[in-house]
């Protein structure tokens, strides 16, 4: 895609040699960069990227050794420095030569501004990267598009004690004057601008643990280094897992997981210096949660897939970074649940796979693979359809190819692209090699366009159509006519047959009553008639649990489209039995949650005893403490059916004893969330000061998430009210947009913490970083108790739009919208449908 937003291509850059001084003290840095360049033609002006920096000096040697100086000129609109010659360049090699200058921001963006506390109470600053999408502009002059691959040698200087850590290891370090010390870290393969990173201030690292000669680390702020076992473990099984998957040899030197105190993302792929989100690689593996522990093994296997899938082989143009992050999260499934088969992740890709699914449903949905022009545009890639949706997708290509043809599409697709970039095109060319599908037609009826269809399985036929919740009132992104690879099995069992599932409707292939989306990770709906449907809840035993999750899911979302009764849902849910299955029952959790918000007060009661009926006998059969023994499962279930009872039937015995763990004191494994979520909800004097209290003084950063969203859920508008005023004291600005996101889902507190923050919009979102402004409308769905309400905040958010992501914005405006309109119509039908469940 060429455009204004790219550079001319004549001028191509081979190698970076990048010296930089960072003053921590003084939040700003000097350095030079050194550029080897290759112009196809004469020119007498280069451009390239910089943005927020200062370019004193600009000059370039030519291949005879002559020196010429250039003029600089830069424009902040296009984000680009140019450098005039006179006379100007010949065609052949140069070396570019730019002094620059930039600030330590604290946007968490480019070269920025990281601090933190000791444990002594001394306060330190760190200065680190976060290049990823278009922000190595800040840091260094370069010519910031993934294609431009190069070499870096970056070389730092630091004051004597602090450390510093990029993407190759150290090749010298010497002492300078004044008590400085400078650090040159060997060469890189080539790489892309976004995938450098300089980590500088007073880490500690583990000692290294030897990959098969890879040496791999964890870095954190001192005193933390205990908590990095698990990650070491999880990265020592991932970079052998993934060189065996890939057939390549980790394509970098060493790996440091850096873990970074004030940090914008989950956690960020550079080659060889992968930074981290503390909560999402520091854990104490004896006291953190099953799926704390989860969240940091699918994390480090997710950045560690990187290294060769984004990092060894580049997308071109941004419009491909959905394939990086898809694959990504694909391969951070099939690693962690190769590397602890017990926890049967596969459910929690369901989860993810029904997140995508009911954003791709909305008609503010976008194609995987959308036009990427700006920043802002590649920046707002970065939602649930690149990842989410993308996983499914390429989760349910690995089905229709087969595993072993798509892991042979893989590995050419690696081969034939390493040291360089590739689009989409490419990738469906390897596996239509490997497999002779026509891959690529096949996925672009899922990739081009938005939405996904729902598979009707009736009198023993198929067809398809779009799945959509409301019919559109303005345009709607949603497409039509997939070719659906549909695999289907007899419900009595049996080997799964499958069909590519085109327009016209055909038979099923499989003995009906047929199980559809065999397996149930397929990127669509079923919807089947109520025979078939009647025969499946009476057998749920005969499904699989990731098909038990999925009927229920999708049901679940066929009846906020209309197309089912509420009843139907529930009856699912009561006809699952009391197993350890935490997809389906955290299912059952949020569609009681839902009915919770929009129930009419008169049959509340009802509700409280439909939660009880449901959740009661999970803690009957699981008791409240772990058994030695038992499915490490189990410990998600007991936790889901303390928060159902707790807050959603609002049973006194759980509340008590709840509270009663809460006040003995530290709390830690599965159940530490669920108590401080049904503490929060019963909201009892003093414990908004004890939430805070812990929250400051958290041992690890998974204790500190809970505690903090304790705070947010509260269930006290006052409270409420008062988190909201003490966001930006209490919480890193990384955390404080989600925060105020999670108010605004608060039951009690929501609808006023939405009201101040409308009216304080401007000062609030002006002091969260761009990138993350988006997160403060994540609580908006749940806004649909009052319809009136709602209106305001539709109307509020088309006024007031945000730099990036905005399209995540609409969505979550139109989720809430939906949910209003699903409340107006169910209200009537939902205490009887609730009553038939107890
Ligand atoms: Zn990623």
């Amino acid at each position: 895609m060429a455009g204004a937003d790219r550079l001319p291509v004549g001028v191509v850059p081979s190698a970076y040699r990048l010296r930089i001084e960072p003053d921590l003290d003084a939040a700003r840095f000097d350095g030079v960069a050194e550029i080897d360049v290759a112009l196809d033609a004469p020119s007498a002006t280069i451009e390239l990227h910089a943005l927020e920096l200062s370019l004193p000096r600009a000059a370039a040697r030519l291949e005879g050794g002559e020196r010429r100086q250039a003029v600089v000129t830069l424009d902040p609109a296009t984000e680009r420095a140019a450098l005039t010659f006179e006379p100007g360049l010949p065609a052949g090699r140069a070396v570019l030569e730019i002094a620059f200058a930039g600030t330590l921001n604290d946007q968490l963006a480019g070269f920025y501004r990281s601090t933190f506390t000791d444990l002594d109470g001394a306060a330190h600053t760190i200065a680190t990267t976060q290049l990823c999408e278009t922000d190595a502009r800040r840091m260094f002059p370069c010519f910031d598009e993934p294609a431009f691959k190069a070499t870096f040698e970056v070389t730092v200087v630091v004051p004597a004690p602090v450390r510093a850590f990029s993407n190759a290891p150290v090749r010298a370090t010497r002492t300078l004057e004044g008590g400085r010390r400078e650090i040159a870290f060997r060469r890189t393969m080539p790489m892309s601008t976004y995938l450098v990173a300089l980590v500088v201030g007073p880490f500690e690292q583990t000692a290294p643990v030897d990959v098969d000669g890879v040496p791999l680390t964890v870095v954190c702020t001192p005193g933390r280094t205990d908590l990095g076992g698990f990650a070491l473990e999880v990265g020592a099984f991932a970079l052998r897992f993934y060189a065996e998957y890939f057939g390549i040899p980790y394509p970098g030197e060493k790996v440091d997981l850096v873990a970074v105190p004030d940090f914008a993302y989950g956690a960020m792929e550079n080659l060889g210096c992968i930074t981290f989100r503390e909560s999402v690689l520091l854990v104490d593996e004896q006291t953190a949660s099953a799926a704390e522990l989860q969240q940091v093994a699918m994390v480090v296997a997710h950045e560690l897939a990187h290294m060769w899938f984004g990092d060894l082989v580049t997308m071109a143009w941004w419009e491909g970074i959905w394939l990086n992050e898809a694959f990504a999260t694909q391969m951070q499934y099939l690693c962690a649940d190769a590397f602890r088969p017990q926890w049967r992740l596969w459910g929690e890709f369901a989860r993810d796979r029904e997140f995508g699914l009911e954003i791709d449903a909305l008609h503010t949905t976008r194609s995987i693979e959308f036009p990427v022009s700006s920043p802002a545009d590649a920046t707002g890639m970065l939602d649930a359809i690149t990842y989410l949706k993308g996983a499914t997708v390429l989760r349910m290509l690995e089905e229709f190819l087969g595993a072993d043809v798509y892991r042979a599409g893989v590995r050419r697709y690696l081969e034939d692209h390493e040291y360089a970039n590739a689009v989409t095109a490419d990738l469906w060319r390897a596996f239509e090699a490997a497999s002779g599908e026509p891959v690529a037609e096949v996925m672009g009826t899922w990739i081009l366009q938005g939405g996904h269809p729902v598979v009707t399985a009736a009198n023993g036929s198929l067809s398809q159509a779009p799945f959509a919740y409301r019919p559109p009132d303005g345009p709607s992104a949603i497409g039509r006519g997939w070719r659906v690879p549909v695999r289907s099995r007899p419900l009595a069992g049996g080997p799964a047959a499958a069909q590519l599932l085109g327009d016209e409707p055909e038979p099923v292939a499989a003995a009906t009553p047929a199980v559809v989306n065999a397996g149930g990770l397929a990127a669509y709906r079923t919807a089947y008639d109520a025979e078939t449907f009647g025969a499946l809840v009476a057998r749920l035993d005969a499904l699989t649990e990731l098909e038990r999750g999925t009927l229920l899911g999708d049901t679940w979302a066929l009846a906020r489209a209309g197309a089912r009764p509420v009843a139907d849902v529930l009856a699912v849910a009561r006809a699952l039995d009391p197993v350890a299955e935490p997809r389906a029952w955290a299912t059952v959790l949020g569609v009681l949650d839902l009915l919770d918000r929009i129930v009419d007060e008169r049959d509340r009661p009802q509700l409280q005893t439909a939660a009880s009926a449901l959740f009661a006998p999970l803690l009957t059969a699981f008791g409240w403490d772990a058994e030695p023994g038992e499915d490490v499962r189990t410990g998600t279930v007991r936790a889901t059916a303390v928060e159902g009872l707790g807050v959603l039937a609002r049973d006194a015995s759980v509340r008590a004893e709840a509270a009663a763990r809460f006040e003995a004191g530290a709390l830690t494994g599965d159940l530490a969330p669920a108590i401080v979520t049904v503490v929060a909800a019963t909201a009892a004097p003093g414990v908004a000061e004890v939430l805070l209290a812990r929250y400051r003084a958290a041992p690890d950063p998974q204790a500190e998430d809970r505690y903090r969203t304790g705070l947010a859920d509260l269930a006290d508008r006052a409270h409420g009210l008062e988190t909201l005023a003490h966001c930006f004291e209490w919480f890193r600005t990384h955390d404080a947009s989600s925060v105020i996101g999670r108010l605004v889902a608060n039951r009690v507190a929501g609808p006023s913490v939405w009201e101040a923050v409308a009216a304080s919009w401007d000062d609030t979102i002006g002091r969260i970083p761009p990138a993350l402004q988006f997160r403060v409308t994540m609580g908006v769905p749940s806004l649909v108790g009052d319809a009136a309400l709602a209106e305001r905040v539709a109307a509020f958010h088309r006024s007031h739009p945000i730099a990036i992501a905005q399209r995540t914005v609409d969505q979550q405006v139109e989720r809430m919208r939906n949910g209003v309109a699903f409340a107006e119509r169910v209200r009537p039908e939902l205490g009887a449908a609730l009553a038939a469940v107890a």
